[in-house]
């Protein structure tokens, strides 16, 4: 069977010369493995995402020359397939109600830390990582947020190891048969307030539902790709092959992002630029030179 790619942009924005490499990237490995490229539009955040972002991206693409096979797949209408798993998932006792936001995890951790004299364990994007004292609730009678129980999930693998096949590299240089470290994570959110998932959950679920076989994307996901893989074999999912790219940088190491004012793919189009040009672009920034890894 046919190798099966995946470009899976959110639409809370205008694609940018980072997204032009990371879908080039996409659809060159796709071209190169004889395969075909699905397009997923990942908007299950509705408060951040739009519907005239969602058509621009299409627009964009086309203009590139990218051209994904079949139908494209919106999350936020998919919500149903998620909400399943995620039952799966509580009917076995792996996840729990949890209404505690970002900032009151930081305010509980900073009490502990101060009472304690010792760091709390942070996550690999740097964030607190769950358990927390009060993070479970019992009952709530509001929607509460859906956490993994991590220490549950790692039980019920009994000492097996996870691991997956990276045929990019991590921003540590990590390739070849990575071992997954899921419980840097902790308890990960798994079903939002406003949405019965979360990208970790949508994200297996999808690329399990279209039959992907190959996860080409940005750095910046290398090591959430351990709970990935965890929520795979928790939910019996295939296991794709995966490929992390180096993310743009610019000129103070930062990533490109429209929200620090790189230019959009439109407003180059706009200004005369040619879909060769952005492409001759990407392959400027995909020299060593200007490109780095993630911090
Ligand atoms: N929606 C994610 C993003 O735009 C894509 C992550 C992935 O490819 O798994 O960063």
């Amino acid at each position: 069977m046919a190798p099966v790619f995946r470009f899976a942009p959110s639409p809370t924005g205008h694609l940018h010369l980072g997204h032009a490499l990371s879908a080039l990237s996409v659809w060159r490995a796709a071209q190169a493995a004889g395969g075909r490229v699905l397009l997923r539009i990942e908007d299950i955040d509705r408060s951040r995402c739009r519907p005239d972002f969602a058509a621009a991206i299409e627009e964009d693409l086309a203009w590139l020359g990218l051209e994904w096979d079949g139908e494209v797949r919106r999350q936020s209408e998919h919500f149903d397939d998620y909400a399943d798993a995620l039952a799966r998932l509580e009917a076995r006792g792996l996840i729990y109600p949890s209404r505690l936001t970002r900032s009151d995890i930081s305010e509980a951790v900073t009490r502990v830390e101060e009472a304690e004299g010792r760091p709390w364990p942070r996550d690999p994007d740097g964030a607190a990582r769950q358990p927390i004292p009060g993070a479970r609730e019992s009952e709530s009678e509001t929607r509460s947020a859906m956490r993994l129980d991590m220490a549950a999930a790692l039980a019920e693998l009994g000492g097996e190891r996870l691991s997956w096949r990276e045929e990019g590299e991590g921003p540590a240089g990590e390739t070849g048969l990575v071992e997954a470290a899921p419980e840097h994570w902790g308890d990960v959110v798994l079903a939002r307030k406003e949405a019965p998932t979360s990208y970790h959950l949508a994200v297996v679920v999808d690329d399990a539902l279209q039959g992907v076989t190959h996860v080409v994307r940005g750095q910046d996901m290398f090591y959430a790709t351990a709970v990935h893989r965890l929520l795979q074999r928790l939910l019996g999912l295939p296991v794709p092959a995966y490929r992390h790219h180096r993310l743009v940088s610019d000129e103070d190491g930062r990533k490109l992002a429209k929200s620090r004012g790189s230019p959009s793919l439109r407003s180059l189009r706009v200004s005369g630029w040619s879909p060769d040009d952005v492409i001759a672009a990407v392959d400027q920034l995909l020299t060593p030179h200007v490109l780095k890894s993630s911090p």
